[in-house]
C-alpha cells in the first residue's frame, strides 16, 4: 500500500483542482490523481467566458449558482495571485450578445430585463467596436460577463491546494475504486492508494465510474472546436456572441474563435469543416476576420448531462463517494461554486437544498423513460 489520504479526487482538470483546492484550504489531507497533466484536457480548450448570464436559461436554479461563482472569481483573483503569483487573467469588456434583426432583438429581452443587462443599439456600440458588423441593429451588453484564462485558474487551483498541503498525482491513471471496510482502495497506475472518501471529477471520462458505480446516468461528449487568430491592428474590447459562436478578446493579441457542437464525437482533433463553420459565423460579426493571421487551432469534449446541468453530490447508496462532472459549456464558470459545494458536503456543512436537488447524481433522466 502506497499512501493514505483523506479525500482522493480523480481528475485534476478545473472542477478537481478546484475541489482540491478548497479543501486543501480546510486542512483536509487530499490528493488529485490524473491520468495526464494537470488541466491537459478539455480546461485547456476553453475560452474562459464566465457567462452566467449569456449561458444562462434557468433564473431558479442555475442562474443563483453561476452567478455565486462569477462572483467568487473577484476574490479568487486576488487570493491566487497571492498564494502563487499565478495570474488568471480575469478581463474586463463584457459580452456584448448581438441582434441582427428585430427577432433576435426580442429574444433577447428576458435577458435585458435583468438588472445587470442593458441593451445597447449599434450606433452606441459601434463608437467602442468600430469594427463590428454594420448589420447588427444592437446587442445585450452584459458588463459581469468577463473572461478570464481557463488553464491558469486551473493551475491556480492545483499549485493553492499544493500550498496547503494537498499532494497531486500527475500520469496516475486510476483503474478502480474498491470498497475497503469503512474506506476505500484506489487502483491506480502507480500502486494503490487508502482513502476515506472519493470524488470522482473526471470530466467526460466519468462515464466509466457511473458505470462501474451501479449508476444508470451518463455523461455524453460534445466535441468544440475553436482557433485563434492574431488581431494585428483591429481593436476589439468586448466578447462577441451570435448563435452559439463567440469571439474573446484575449490580453495576448489574440482573438479566441469558437465552438462547433458535435455530439456523441469522441476525437479530440478539429476538422476543416468545423473551423470553415466558425470562420464564417464570427465574419458575419467581425468581417475583418478573413484578413487575419492564424495563430492554432484546437478541440475539446465538453460534458454533457441530459438535462444541461452538471451531476454534484453524494451516490445514492454510499455516502463515501461524490461526484462532480458534466459541466458542460460552463465548467470554468462554474469551478468556484463546485468546489466550494464539495467542500462543504465533505465538511458536512449546510448546502442550499435547491441545489442538492437540482444537481444530485440520481435526478431522472427523462430521456430514458
Ligand atoms: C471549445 C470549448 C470551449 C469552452 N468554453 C468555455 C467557456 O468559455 N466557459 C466555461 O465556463 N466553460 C467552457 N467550456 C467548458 C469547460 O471547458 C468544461 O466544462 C470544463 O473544462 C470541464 O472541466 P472538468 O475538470 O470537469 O474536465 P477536464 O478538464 O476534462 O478534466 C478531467 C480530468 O480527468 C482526468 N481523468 C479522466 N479519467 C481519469 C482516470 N480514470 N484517472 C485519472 N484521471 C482521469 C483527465 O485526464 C482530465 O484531466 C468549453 C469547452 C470547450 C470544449
Amino acid at each position: 500500500m502506497e499512501k493514505f489520504y483523506d479525500v482522493a479526487v480523480i481528475g485534476g482538470g478545473i472542477i478537481g483542482s478546484a475541489i482540491a483546492y478548497y479543501l486543501a484550504k480546510e486542512k483536509i489531507s487530499i490528493a488529485v490523481f490524473d491520468s495526464g497533466q494537470i488541466s491537459g484536457k478539455t480546461t485547456s480548450a476553453a475560452a474562459g467566458m464566465l457567462g452566467a448570464h449569456s449561458e444562462c436559461d434557468d433564473l431558479e436554479v442555475f442562474y443563483p449558482f453561476a452567478r455565486r461563482s462569477q462572483q467568487s472569481y473577484s476574490i479568487l483573483e486576488q487570493e491566487l495571485k497571492e498564494l502563487t503569483g499565478i495570474d488568471i487573467r480575469r478581463t474586463p469588456g463584457g459580452i456584448y450578445k448581438l441582434a441582427f434583426n428585430e427577432t433576435e432583438k426580442q429574444e433577447l429581452g428576458p435577458l435585458c430585463g435583468l438588472t445587470t443587462v442593458e441593451w445597447q443599439d449599434s450606433r452606441y456600440i459601434r463608437q467602442t467596436e468600430s469594427a463590428i458588423s454594420n448589420d447588427i441593429i444592437g446587442a445585450a451588453y452584459i458588463e459581469d460577463d468577463v473572461h478570464v484564462l481557463p488553464q491558469a485558474v486551473s493551475r491556480g487551483f492545483s499549485q493553492g491546494a499544493q500550498m496547503y498541503g494537498a499532494a497531486v498525482h500527475e500520469y496516475t491513471h486510476v483503474y478502480d475504486i474498491q470498497k475497503n471496510g469503512i474506506g476505500y482502495i484506489l487502483k491506480t497506475q502507480a500502486g494503490e492508494f487508502a482513502v476515506q472518501q472519493v470524488i470522482i471529477a473526471s470530466g467526460v471520462w466519468s462515464n466509466s465510474f457511473f458505470q462501474q458505480l451501479g449508476l444508470e446516468n451518463r455523461i455524453v461528449p460534445v466535441k468544440g472546436e475553436c482557433l485563434s487568430v492574431w488581431k494585428d491592428g483591429i481593436s476589439l474590447q468586448h466578447t462577441l456572441f451570435h448563435e452559439h459562436c463567440y469571439i474573446v478578446p484575449r490580453n495576448d493579441g489574440t482573438l479566441v474563435i469558437g465552438a462547433t457542437m458535435v455530439e456523441n464525437d469522441w476525437s479530440e482533433q478539429p476538422t476543416i469543416g468545423g473551423i470553415e463553420q466558425m470562420i464564417s459565423k464570427a465574419k458575419t460579426m467581425l468581417p475583418s476576420v478573413g484578413g487575419m493571421k492564424v495563430a492554432s487551432f484546437w478541440a475539446g469534449l465538453r460534458p454533457q448531462t441530459f438535462d444541461g446541468r452538471p451531476f454534484i453530490g453524494f451516490h445514492p447508496e454510499d455516502n463515501g463517494i461524490l461526484f462532480a462532472a458534466g459541466h458542460f459549456r460552463n465548467g470554468i464558470l462554474l469551478a468556484p461554486a463546485t468546489g466550494q459545494m464539495m467542500r462543504d458536503f465533505v465538511l458536512q456543512r449546510e448546502v442550499d437544498e435547491k441545489w442538492v436537488e437540482a444537481f444530485k447524481i440520481d435526478r431522472k433522466n427523462y430521456c430514458l423513460v
